[in-house]
């Protein structure tokens, strides 16, 4: 057991922190375990890193991001001061939840999603309202809104869910949006390239709504560490308030070139998440064969259980074959498996590895 130092402050102390999935440096993994794109990111973008490192390390970078939330506003169609840019998506949902969400109601967010959630509403003391998804694992936009009418702290969600890859369609995202006027409904978009319905066109009519993306997953950029939220310019002006009387300058001259050349390469993005799109259906197909119930995804990775094998069972053979994937002892889903979608090679070693363990 952790040792709690007398020099702890009380909170720290009860903090869950969060777990990220492991990242080992064992080579010829299949690493199928932390939602990262299999396919490298832009060469546009690495050429524009490697310039950016041969002149002017030296100095600060631009604390205000503004090249970099130019490229971004003028991606979505917003303005700049609609837009707030972070060290990782991460960081943008922790300024969130201090901007937004310290409030004498509870925060709602779903009992099944990205467990980050949690530990930033325990970071900051923010009390959690969790609201079950239904039997199909759906978020039940109905029963969230009937609940938020009664007085909240706001929502927070992800579209695509996590672990689940189940989307929400925007109609039920603007019924959150009505049944609490008076509060942020944040909506986590870390996998909407892959094929979700993305709510950035509403936020010209929604003031209470704040939309955050990463490059991480869709940009294949994730150890570039870049994300950034989306809303009406006072809803980013709070974001810029916490940032600097944080950190002035989360933003390195490196992730900015980087990110900037990445958002702007299309053609790139498209091909690589019509790729991902493309692996997701025929390894769905093939883990339906092998009798998988796999949820409907509309994200960068499969949720499946197999009625016959236990969970925690299979992470362990598959381990044993190189294989990694993700499983959460967490109520309600702790039979359940988060597969990312792999490269064909890898998705083929999957299966491989599935069939011989099956028998
Ligand atoms: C991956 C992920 C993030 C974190 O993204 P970073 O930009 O890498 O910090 C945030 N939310 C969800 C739902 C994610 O899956």
């Amino acid at each position: 057991m952790a040792t709690t130092p007398s020099f702890w402050s009380p909170r720290i102390a009860g903090l869950q922190p969060y777990v990220p999935g492991e990242q080992p440096r064992i080579a010829n993994l299949v690493k199928l375990n932390t939602n990262e794109n299999p396919f490298p990111p832009s060469p546009k973008a690495i050429a524009a890193i490697t310039h950016a490192a041969s002149q002017g390390l030296e100095r600060y970078p631009d604390p205000e991001s503004v090249a970099l939330r130019a490229a971004i506003a003028a991606r979505h169609g917003l303005r700049i001061e609609q837009v707030f840019a972070g060290n990782g998506s991460d960081e943008v949902l922790a300024h969130a939840f201090f901007a937004f969400f310290q409030q004498a109601e509870p925060l709602l967010i779903p009992d099944t999603t990205y467990s980050f959630y949690r530990v930033y509403a325990q970071l900051y003391g923010i009390a959690c309202e969790l609201q079950p998804v239904d039997d199909g694992l759906r978020i039940d936009a109905e029963a969230l809104s009937q609940r938020a009418r009664r007085g909240c702290a706001g929502i927070v969600i992800a579209n695509p869910n996590a672990p689940t890859g189940i989307g929400l369609p925007l109609a039920d995202i603007e019924r959150l949006l009505a049944a609490c006027p008076e509060r942020v409904v944040l909506v986590d978009e870390a996998y909407v390239d892959f094929g979700g319905e993305s709510a950035m066109p509403l936020i010209d009519r929604h003031p209470n709504l704040l939309v955050v993306h990463t490059l991480s997953k869709s940009r294949s950029l994730a150890g570039l560490r870049v994300g950034f939220a989306c809303g009406q310019a006072s809803l980013v002006d709070a974001l810029q308030r916490v940032k600097n009387s944080f950190n002035s300058y989360p933003i390195d001259r490196l992730a900015s070139a980087g990110a900037i050349a990445a958002i702007e390469d299309q053609e790139w993005f498209d091909k690589t998440r019509r790729d991902v799109v493309d692996i997701r259906e025929g390894l769905t197909l093939q883990l339906e064969d092998m009798g998988f119930e796999v949820l409907p995804s509309q994200a960068n990775f499969l949720f499946v259980r197999h009625p016959s094998h236990d969970a925690s069972t299979l992470v362990a053979a598959l381990r044993e074959r190189a294989v990694l994937v993700r499983h959460f002892r967490q109520p309600r889903i702790d039979q359940h498996l988060r597969i990312s979608i792999g490269t064909r090679a890898q998705c083929s070693a999957l299966i491989d590895a599935l069939a011989q363990i099956l028998g």
